[in-house]
């Protein structure tokens, strides 16, 4: 069983996450404990618990610890099986994060699956639908997987109630590697205001904002009233590249004003634009598993966060794969990934 420490690195539940895919695609059973002690409610939240059931599910796993409030889990995953799996996080904790747990080993399952999942679709600190609809997905296409992600409804924090469908078809001659050097021609901009149950005046005022720091044009501009179970809003700035995307969520937060969530999304969409390098801080660590299981590639990114680099010795753990990354002329950094 192999032993992976919880607390290492940035010591929250993306351990848990990368550790849930690999250890049910290497079939390797795992115990994890100090889980999220970096976080000031540690253990297994809502989304945690309900990703380390969802992939426990798809394998047919045997699992001990799996609780609220849980630090430490043993799993020992089973052969992988697609088919038609639906899961809820009942709150509003991250379906994405949900689906990035189990998305890979049903991609190299043996049949397809289709997914419905329910909780929050647009949360902060975690890929909302559309970033991964916008800048995810696209590049696991290129490696060859087959998915499909739609969103039904929203789901907002604190409500929650939003559902996906997800449709997966199996990558049977596996990942492709892919190289991601430079962005390629600019080819849209776009700012999305969403809103639920709250004043259009909020939207409003969020696209202004946004347009007056990012000095867009008006035909940027889009606004939505959505339907959801609670209120709730989210910001989407958007600039597709030929080669890539970036989305910047602004999540909006009772107590916090539409001017900060509009200004604080424009300028993380400016210091990505600054930096010429075409993956964007998230994207980065979030690609870093499926290159690995590609056997290589190549990224070209904005930064190295406590994220990229706590994936990489999580991912390090179970695959021969050396990830090696550097900081170029430009300001941007180069990570290469190959078989060792
Ligand atoms: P905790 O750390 O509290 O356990 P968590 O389960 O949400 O929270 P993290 O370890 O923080 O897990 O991982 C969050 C993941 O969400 C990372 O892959 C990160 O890149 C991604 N992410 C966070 N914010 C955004 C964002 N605005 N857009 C896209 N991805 C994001």
């Amino acid at each position: 069983m192999l032993e992976i420490d919880g607390s290492r690195g940035e010591g929250g539940g993306q351990i848990l996450r990368t550790s849930l895919s690999l250890s049910t695609l290497t079939q390797t059973p795992i115990r994890l404990f100090h889980i999220r002690s970096n976080r000031s409610r540690p253990g297994l939240q809502n989304q945690h618990l309900v990703s380390v059931l969802a992939a426990g599910r798809i394998c047919d796993a045997e699992i001990s610890g799996a609780v609220l409030g849980s630090r430490e889990i043993c799993f020992r995953p089973g052969p992988i099986r697609g088919g038609d799996y639906s899961f809820s996080i009942g709150s509003a904790g991250s379906c994405m994060l949900v689906l990035q747990t189990i998305l890979l080993p049903l991609v190299l399952a043996d049949s397809p699956s289709r997914l419905v999942l329910e909780g929050g679709t647009h949360n902060p600190f975690a890929p909302t639908v559309h970033f991964l609809n916008a800048c995810y997905l696209p590049l696991l296409r290129k490696m060859g997987i087959q998915v499909e992600l739609k969103l039904e409804r929203p789901g907002f924090y604190p409500a929650g109630g939003g559902r996906c469908t997800v449709d997966i078809k199996p990558s049977v001659d596996g990942l492709r590697p892919i190289e991601v050097l430079e962005r390629g021609q600019l080819r849209s901009q776009s700012v999305h205001a969403l809103i639920s149950q709250l004043p259009e005046s909020i939207a409003n005022r969020e696209l202004q904002v946004a347009l007056r720091v990012l000095q867009w044009s008006k035909k940027s501009v889009r606004q939505e009233q959505v339907e959801s179970l609670g209120p709730g809003n989210v910001l989407l700035v958007h600039c597709e590249f030929e080669h890539v995307s970036e989305l910047v969520s602004g999540v909006g937060e009772k107590g916090k004003s539409a001017e900060i969530v509009a200004k604080n999304a424009a300028r993380a969409m400016q210091a990505y634009l600054k930096s010429d390098a075409p993956i964007g801080l998230h994207l980065a660590d979030q690609l870093l598993l499926p290159l690995a299981l590609a056997g290589g590639g190549e990224l070209r990114c904005q930064g190295i966060t406590e994220h990229t680099l706590t994936n990489i010795g999580t991912i390090q753990l179970f695959l021969p794969i050396s990830i090696a990354h550097r900081a170029l002329a430009d300001g941007t950094y180069h990570v290469a990934l190959a078989k060792e």
